[in-house]
């Protein structure tokens, strides 16, 4: 991530409740426009700066299972009565030498709990506009989180806060889904926090479709029909497919659903590099670049007919990466078997 705080989130336990808060608040920092002054002598420590850079209202110290959240001096001096409120909201402290207040947060509810007092209190920013991450907040989202939201939503998982699209649907498997529950559990996967409808907007432009859409997802207007992007068909597709449902079929399984993308992802981390499954072929070696990459293509290997129908969901076990001389003659043969020509 490109926020430099890995010096800070290494002190956390993995996994750990406190590290998923830690998160939460850095969001809403950022949505929130302060900048973040790293501290790492004595103690590893974020301080957050007002944009005008002429206050740090506060500061987040990272321990294994909790963090330390202070109110600091600035802001006290700006508030009066906002140690008291502090104190009587989440307990007396015995205030240190600079007289700041320093409490124990756990968790993302006790951070929700500080951040709804200090708006309160009108020392956080309070607009719904402050909420909105800012883009580099999802940048630690793969293809992996995109295609395990997919597959829940696909299945029937209903219990998220995205309603329904209205404008725009994500075309997964021969399904249609919403792109903003896509996106917004994928978030709150990689996050480790429920990310909220109100936490990012969808819609051309925004971060929500570019990222999807860079994934190898193809997002289209509402009742805009699902044919393949032509920009993802070859000639040779088109007339290898045409008047056959099955092999159209085939193809949407391959081509513009984010499954591609996710299988050459996967293939890369348990094989080191892409080849080809049937030839043996490595492009990098081959052509001299990674660029030789782009002739590995993802085939739906189907031996049984029926899992070509609609119903039919994909596994990655069921994608093959080929290159594209193997791919094409696979797909004669497939052919062939269908229609018991040669
Ligand atoms: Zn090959
Ligand atoms: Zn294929």
């Amino acid at each position: 991530m490109g926020d430099d705080l890995d010096a800070v989130r290494i002190m956390f336990a993995a996994n750990s409740p406190a590290r998923a808060a830690f998160e939460y608040i850095l969001a809403h920092a950022k949505a929130a426009s302060f900048r973040f002054v790293l501290r790492t002598n004595e103690v590893r420590a974020v301080e957050l700066q007002r944009p005008d850079r002429k206050l740090n209202p506060f500061a987040i110290q990272a321990q294994a299972n909790h963090l330390n959240f202070y109110l600091r001096r600035p802001i006290l001096s700006e508030h009066p009565g906002l140690f008291e409120a502090a104190v009587a909201t989440f307990g007396p402290v015995k205030p240190n030498r600079l007289g700041e207040y320093r409490t124990h947060l756990k968790d993302v509810a006790e951070v929700d709990a500080m951040l709804a007092f200090l708006r309160n209190h009108d020392a956080w920013p309070s607009k719904r506009s402050d909420r909105r991450f800012v883009a580099e907040t999802f940048e630690r989202l793969t293809g992996e989180h995109f295609l395990h939201s997919a597959r829940r939503l696909a299945a029937g998982f209903k219990d998220h806060p995205f309603g329904p699209s209205t404008d725009y649907d994500l075309l997964f498997d021969g399904m249609r889904l919403p792109p903003k529950a896509v996106f917004g559990l994928a978030a709150s996967e990689a996050l480790g926090f429920p990310v909220k409808p109100e936490n990012f907007s969808a819609g051309e432009s925004m971060v929500c479709f570019r990222m999807l859409r860079a994934s190898g997802y193809q997002i289209v207007a509402k009742g805009e029909s699902d044919t393949i992007d032509p920009s993802l068909i070859s000639d040779e597709d088109r007339s290898w497919s045409e008047g056959r449902p099955r092999l159209v079929t085939h193809l949407r399984r391959e081509r513009g659903t984010g499954l591609g993308r996710a299988k050459r992802d996967q293939f890369r981390a348990t094989h080191g590099y892409l080849y080809c499954e049937r030839c043996g072929m490595d492009p990098v070696s081959t052509f001299g670049s990674d660029v030789g990459e782009a002739c590995i293509e993802v085939h739906h290997h189907s031996t049984h007919v029926a899992e070509m129908d609609d119903g039919h969901q994909t596994r990655l076990e069921d994608l093959q990466c080929l290159c594209a001389n193997c791919h094409r003659v696979t797909h004669r043969e497939l052919k062939a078997q269908l229609t018991g020509l040669h």
